[in-house]
C-alpha cells in the first residue's frame, strides 16, 4: 500500500516538478522534490475541532477539560482532558468491535498516507437523507477516473458535516425515535476493500451504518470493516473543498497502547 502511495507521490513529483530519477532508473525521486510538489498543492483540514459538547454516538458521555496549571499563575499551561476515545474526528481501529485484531498503536504508519478517492453524493443525500451508497456511485467514479487504486482511502461526501456541531441536526431523528442519515452499503464495502484492496474509508456522519440501522443497534457494516483489519475515520470535515480524485490523504492520531479509538487529525493535500 505504501508503494502504491510512494508510487504516485514520485509520480506527481516527476510532473509537476520535471525531476530527476525518471522511471526506468534504480534512483527514485528525492524526498526534497516530492515535498516541494505537495508544499505546492492545496492543504485541506479534514477534521472538526473537538470541545466538550460537539456531536457524539448517543451511548457516550461528555467530554471534560480541566485547567491544572495556568500561564498567569504558573507560568505555562496544562489542560487534563477526558474524553472517550471515539471523540470528535477519530479513527476506529479493529480493536473497536473486535478482540484480537489490530488496536491503534498497531497500525502501521504505511497505512496512513494514501491515495484519496471522494464519492461525492451530496445532492442525493440532499433528496434522501437516508441515501446508502450504490454500486453505481462507484462505478460512476471510475468511468470518469479510473479504477480505484489499491492501498486508497475512500471517503463518502454527504455534506453532513454542514450539521456540525449541532447534535439534533446530525442525528435528524424523526418523532417515532429513527435516526435519518446517511451510510454505506455492504455490496459497496465488499467491491472496495475485497476486490479494489483500499485501505480505509471514512464518512461525515457519526456511524458506518445508515441511521435506519443504527436506530436498531444495528452496526453491521463498521464490524465488517474492522472485522477485515482495516480500520475508518469517522466524522470527517471539509470534503465539499476535495476534487473526486488526485488527492492525497495523511491520516495521524496519537498513539494510546491498546487503543480501540482515538481523535484523529486528516489532512489532504489536492490539486
Ligand atoms: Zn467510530
Amino acid at each position: 500500500m505504501w508503494t502504491m502511495a510512494r508510487g504516485i507521490l514520485i509520480a506527481a513529483a516527476i510532473g509537476a516538478a520535471s525531476v530527476a530519477g525518471a522511471a526506468g532508473t534504480d534512483q527514485p525521486p528525492s524526498l526534497d522534490a516530492a515535498l516541494a510538489v505537495m508544499r505546492a498543492h492545496r492543504f485541506v483540514d479534514l477534521t472538526h475541532s473537538f470541545a466538550p459538547g460537539i456531536p457524539h454516538w448517543k451511548g457516550a458521555p461528555d467530554e471534560s477539560v480541566k485547567t491544572l496549571y495556568t500561564v498567569k499563575k504558573d507560568g505555562f499551561r496544562i489542560n487534563e482532558y477526558t474524553h472517550i476515545s471515539q471523540w470528535g474526528t477519530h479513527v476506529d481501529a479493529p480493536a473497536h468491535f473486535h478482540e484480537g485484531l489490530h488496536t491503534v498503536d498497531q497500525i502501521d504508519p504505511k497505512d496512513m498516507l494514501m491515495p484519496l478517492v471522494v464519492l461525492d453524493v451530496h445532492e442525493k443525500v440532499a433528496k434522501n437523507p437516508d441515501y446508502a451508497l450504490q454500486l453505481s456511485d462507484v462505478t460512476d467514479w471510475e468511468a470518469r477516473h479510473g479504477k480505484i487504486p489499491r492501498g486508497a482511502f475512500v471517503a463518502m461526501r454527504t455534506d453532513w458535516s454542514k450539521r456540525w456541531p449541532n447534535q439534533e441536526a446530525m442525528m435528524n431523528r424523526d418523532a417515532a425515535g429513527t435516526f435519518h442519515y446517511p451510510g454505506w452499503s455492504m455490496p459497496v464495502l465488499k467491491l472496495l476493500y475485497e476486490e479494489r484492496g483500499i485501505t480505509a474509508s471514512g464518512h461525515e456522519t457519526t456511524d458506518t451504518d445508515p441511521g435506519s440501522a443504527t436506530t436498531k443497534d444495528d452496526y453491521s457494516l463498521e464490524s465488517y470493516i474492522l472485522g477485515l483489519n482495516h480500520y475508518q475515520i469517522e466524522l470527517l470535515a471539509n470534503l465539499d473543498q476535495l476534487p473526486e480524485a488526485g488527492g492525497v490523504v495523511w491520516v495521524t492520531f496519537p498513539k494510546p497502547e491498546n487503543g480501540a479509538g482515538f481523535p484523529a487529525r486528516a489532512i489532504a493535500i489536492v490539486p
